[in-house]
């Protein structure tokens, strides 16, 4: 699996639409200080779910729309599509290209989608859990992120080895189906209090 493209229209500087192809091995991004470059990367994290407005270096959400500039007024949506090749099927979808879309409006209305099909934040988590990809996965550290997985507690830097070795997906459903017994359980402990009232 590997990143094929990325468009980016309204996200941040890229007022129109831009579309960047990658190619299998390392690229390397180059530009002038403020031309853009940390907005791609910043793009990729927003479309795999990233919900922190400060994470992306802005106040409010709505930061990640374009502004506007001198000669461009600002737009009304952001949209962000990541294209993976998934000829490997590391993605557990039965396609080889696997694109992901997140929409949003000023109006604060958001969508995502995968493979143009809408879906929900959940299902574009679900899908990139274990592969390293994740919004807080290892294979997009962000400026000052060595440091702070560095100085950062055991158990949290534990997060990351649990998620090389896949086995985050297996913790999550856990986490639910303990969950689940939990409200199972209250809804036991109701019913026994109703029948105990009516004996
Ligand atoms: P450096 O090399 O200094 O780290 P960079 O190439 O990584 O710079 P970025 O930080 O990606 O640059 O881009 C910063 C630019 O993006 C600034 O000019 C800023 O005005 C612009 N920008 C950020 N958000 C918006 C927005 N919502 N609308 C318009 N422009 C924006």
């Amino acid at each position: 699996m590997f990143l094929k493209r990325i468009e980016l229209s309204g996200f941040k500087s890229f007022a129109d639409k831009t579309e960047m192809e990658f190619v299998q091995g390392i690229t390397a991004v180059v530009g002038p200080n403020g031309s853009g470059k940390s907005n791609i990367s910043d793009g990729i994290r927003w479309v795999l779910g990233e919900q922190s407005a400060k994470s992306l270096r802005g106040g409010k959400m709505e930061d990640i729309i374009f502004a506007g500039s001198d000669s461009r007024k600002p737009v009304s949506y952001s949209e962000v599509s990541l294209t993976l090749d998934n000829e490997d099927q590391v993605l557990p979808l039965d396609y080889n290209e696997v694109t992901i879309t997140r929409r949003v409006h000023r109006s604060g209305d958001s969508e995502y989608l995968i493979n143009r099909q809408s879906c929900r934040l959940k299902d574009i988590t679900e899908l990139f859990m274990d592969t390293g990809i994740g919004k807080e996965a290892y294979s997009i550290i962000g400026q000052g992120r060595i440091e702070e997985i560095l100085s950062t507690r055991s158990e949290d830097r534990r997060g990351i080895f649990e998620e090389a070795s896949g086995i985050v997906k297996y913790k999550s459903r856990k986490k639910e189906a303990v969950r689940k017994l939990d409200d199972t359980e209250q809804n036991l402990l109701r019913i026994y209090d109703l029948v105990h009232e009516l004996e």
